[in-house]
């Protein structure tokens, strides 16, 4: 009898712990997941991160529910969309931030309420954030800069040619870390800097119309252009489209879209830089359940914000893309298949 009754105890208390066990986990196993991406001008949120994240989520942890906004290039759309998502109980934010000073104050009103933010892509001014994660910012600038340079001199362009600058948006840290890396090569290339732009909102039709007014003011002298990424490229080409230049001058870009890949192999545009979204999306999947979780993870460096506090981060490396290694950075790596790349139109 004592050993049935131990047995009993043993099941009733092993049948009230693990009822007490699932009904934690049952709460983590079904958190909401806030993802908030900048906006939507630029292809990959929609066609990459999005869907990416959703899908990593859903593999970790198939009754989380993932809370999905994008700020279409307004901040103050961002922080009502970010306030919603806190009222409607979500337990983790993923805030890739359409300003970076601005959304500080959704980090605040999170902390206050102790949910997590984790600073998706770009960096967010704001110490109380609990991860960042994103690229080699710096070098994707030096990879668009020295890919430019490299081929002026391979066409043998004067020493002293010009090269219009289409940077990103003055309100994404990112921008200014691939303006500083792409600066930092091109102002000791001798190469001179004819006109620079800050693009507002990264939106190529907005590059497209300074490009176009650069072409009037300085012509024939433009020899290269830099645009720091696939969507103003897009709107540079089509100025210098739209002015009849011809031969067009070498454009970077950068986030391998695929359209900037299409005008890569079509001879229109030089270069990309392909930023492997997959990992980036799964990495912050992986993190936001931990944190759910209430679990702590260990990164890989740490990065300090312009307010210069430091912030555990994971960094992945970015690659330059020419037409010569389309085959075996984006198609080898599935990011494309050959037969999106080339269809039959
Ligand atoms: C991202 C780029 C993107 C740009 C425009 C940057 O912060 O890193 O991949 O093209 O924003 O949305």
């Amino acid at each position: 009898a004592a050993l049935l009754l131990a047995a009993g105890s043993l099941t009733a208390c092993s049948n009230g712990s693990s009822s007490g066990t699932a009904a934690n986990t049952a709460n983590a196993s079904s958190a909401k997941i806030g993802l908030l991406l900048p906006d939507s001008v630029t292809a990959r949120y929609e066609s990459a991160d999005k869907p990416l994240f959703e899908a990593k989520i859903k593999s970790l942890c198939p009754d989380c529910t993932v809370l999905y906004s994008n700020a279409d290039g307004d901040a103050a759309k961002q922080q009502q969309q970010a306030e919603s998502m806190l009222t409607q109980g979500v337990n983790v934010l993923v805030l890739d931030p359409f300003d970076g000073e601005a959304a500080a104050s959704i980090v605040g009103e999170a902390k206050a309420k102790n949910i997590p933010v984790i600073s998706y892509d770009r960096l967010i001014n704001s110490a109380d954030l609990s991860y960042y994660i994103s690229f080699d910012n710096e070098k994707v600038g030096e990879l668009q800069g020295q890919a430019l340079v490299d081929k002026l001199k391979a066409d043998g362009a004067a020493a002293d040619a010009g090269i219009l600058m289409v940077n990103g948006s003055p309100t994404d840290n990112n921008a200014s870390q691939f303006k500083a890396g792409a600066h930092k090569i091109i102002d000791a290339s001798g190469y001179k800097i004819l006109a620079e732009y800050d693009t507002p909102g990264w939106d190529p039709a907005q590059a497209q119309t300074w490009v176009a007014g650069q072409i009037t003011q300085f012509g024939p002298q433009i020899v290269g252009l830099y645009a720091a990424n696939d969507g103003t490229a897009g709107g540079a080409i089509a100025a210098l489209k739209g002015a009849n230049v011809s031969p067009l001058p070498p454009v970077t870009g950068q986030d391998a879209e695929l359209a900037g890949i299409q005008r890569i192999l079509a001879g229109d545009q030089f270069m990309t830089v392909y930023k492997a979204f997959k990992p980036e999306a799964e990495q912050a999947a992986t993190l936001a359940v931990s944190l759910a979780k209430g679990e702590s993870v260990t990164p890989t460096s740490n990065t300090t914000t312009k307010g210069g506090a430091s912030i555990p981060s994971f960094l992945l490396t970015p690659v330059a893309v020419t037409a010569a290694n389309i085959e075996s950075t984006v198609v080898a790596d599935g990011f494309y298949k050959a037969s999106d790349i080339c269809t039959a139109d």
